[in-house]
């Protein structure tokens, strides 16, 4: 690289962090009753909080907020009026939108320019978009009359803390629903933080409660008796347990889950945008990312030159820094994500895959990894089977769309896929032969409100966002 960037620090003040957090629950923050822990900066492993842990009883608590805000206040509310709330909500989230950002970025490691444009515009867009169906629910194709289904009790992860939390929270809301939601025990802060929104929105008591914890709060809530409505993002194991626990109840749920898309560049495709849409689809978010690119398939007569190009793109990422607004890829989230990723790419090294990532200084203190490309892949290889969530690509190569689409579709996920090429006929057969939930054409990791996001096989079941999204908070 022919320069160097001086820093661009984001400033910190605009954030106010307290020592200790507790729960919110019933309109008010409390103290938990389990032991409390701590969350770090990803990217210093500075402690940033500590938080508390809900246990059984406090979920309880929670579940118990959200019903009698259910049936005295929320679900008797006017659409109309409910409708005002959430607008509220969405223009906060904009006020405070550079605080939610820096916060987002300090907790999760994600760099500053994707909470910043990315992350938090779309959390007030979702806000925004169900804000305008909830005086309209008649009208969305569910019937004449459509009606919540009661207490949702909602689990998410920390790739998005707080997008998944708008993708749950926004929908039921409009539907008219209540909810108690967990974060991810790595990133609470932001929900705690949505929290105080709700407060300054004026919010009826019960009806948005957050109960912070590890994944025995979440199962205490699976598990809770009086709850209407599960939804959960995360990993596919935690979530086959899930629909295991909750099988023998009529409970409807809905499972955002794993993913291994395939990134697919036909030889037609404008090389250099595919491979902007290949650096974005694996290192946006450092590959933390449910619908990820993280299986690129090249046809084999333009391979070489995508390669070379990409290693040159590849080259120019800046690593660092989550605050600094340079800065392209940021920390991994926790140790224990860093751990997964050392060992799937450990195994890709011993399956024979051949190993690439440009030159970078990891920072001494922090979890890091650098960006990381495999060539040589087979579809035996577990990386290119198993999830990694991080960044780090696997590359295949392919002659026909014919191959290119039984490769693609050869996984046990089906969140996703993106497809590159000039043309439009063969977009539109690519994106009907694809098992994917979302198919990207010329693009990827593209989001919208007004669009369904959801999977196949074990990616999940159900749909967030658009109007399915509101189907899975309502009884027809
Ligand atoms: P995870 O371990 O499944 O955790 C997700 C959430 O579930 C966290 O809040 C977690 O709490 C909680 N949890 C853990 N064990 C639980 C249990 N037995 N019962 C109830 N809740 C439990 O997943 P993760 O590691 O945080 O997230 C990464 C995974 O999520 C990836 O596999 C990714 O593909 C998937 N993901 C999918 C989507 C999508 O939309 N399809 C989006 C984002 C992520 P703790 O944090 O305390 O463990
Ligand atoms: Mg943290």
């Amino acid at each position: 690289m022919g320069f160097e960037y001086a820093p661009a620090l984001e400033s910190r003040s605009v954030v106010d962090l307290k020592s200790s957090y507790g729960l919110f629950i019933d309109g008010e923050f409390v103290d938990a009753s389990g032991p409390s822990f701590k969350s770090v900066s990803p990217a210093t492993e500075e402690v940033l909080a500590e938080i508390g842990q809900a246990d059984v009883a406090d979920v309880d608590r929670a579940v118990q907020a959200a019903r009698r805000a259910y049936t005295r206040t929320w679900s008797v509310m006017s659409g109309a009026e409910r409708a005002k709330y959430l607008y509220r909500i969405a223009r906060i989230i904009q006020e405070r939108s550079r605080e939610l950002a820096v916060l987002e970025a300090l907790d999760n490691g994600k760099p500053i320019r994707e909470a910043r444009d990315v992350d938090v515009p779309l959390v007030a867009a979702y806000f925004f978009y169900y804000a305008g169906w909830a005086d309209k629910l008649e009208y969305a194709g569910f019937g004449a009359t459509p009606r919540p289904l009661g207490v949702a009790a909602q689990i998410i992860p920390w790739n998005f803390p707080l997008l998944m939390l708008a993708w749950k929270i926004a929908p039921a809301l409009a539907a008219g629903n209540t909810v108690v939601l967990k974060p991810a025990e790595t990133t609470s802060l932001t929900a705690l933080l949505f929290a105080e929104i709700c407060q300054q929105a004026d919010l009826p008591p019960g009806v948005v409660n957050i109960v912070t914890g590890a994944g025995s709060t979440g199962q205490a809530l699976v598990a809770h008796p009086d709850i209407d409505k599960l939804a959960f993002t995360g990993s596919t194991e935690v979530g086959k347990a899930i629909a295991r626990s909750v099988a023998a109840s009529n409970t409807p749920v809905t499972l955002e889950l794993g993913g291994k898309a395939a990134n697919i560049v036909f030889d037609d495709a404008p090389i250099d945008q595919a491979v902007e849409g290949i650096v974005n689809g694996i290192f946006f978010n450092q590959g933390h990312v449910c619908c990820a690119g993280s299986r690129l398939l090249v046809q084999e007569s333009v391979y070489d030159d995508v390669l070379a190009r990409l290693k040159r793109r590849m080259a120019t990422l800046r690593m660092g820094d989550p605050l600094d607004k340079n800065t392209d890829v940021g920390a991994i989230n926790s140790s224990e994500q860093l751990a997964r990723i050392h060992e799937l790419t450990a195994v890709g090294e011993s399956e024979g895959a051949e190993r690439w990532s440009p030159p970078c200084d990891l920072p001494e203190r922090g979890f890091w990894f650098a960006p990381t490309i495999f060539t040589g892949v087979s579809q035996a290889h577990r990386i290119a089977r198993e999830e990694i969530f991080g960044p780090v690509l696997s590359v295949l190569t392919f002659r026909t769309p014919a191959e290119a689409v039984e490769k693609a579709n050869n996984t046990p996920f089906g969140l996703s896929a993106g497809v590159w090429t000039d043309k439009g006929s063969r977009i539109l057969w690519m994106a009907n032969q694809l098992r994917a939930g979302v198919v990207w054409a010329n693009t990827f990791n593209r989001f919208d409100p007004t669009s369904p996001f959801g999977g196949y096989k074990e990616s999940g079941y159900g749909r967030e966002g658009g109007r399915h999204g509101l189907e899975a908070y309502l009884a027809h």
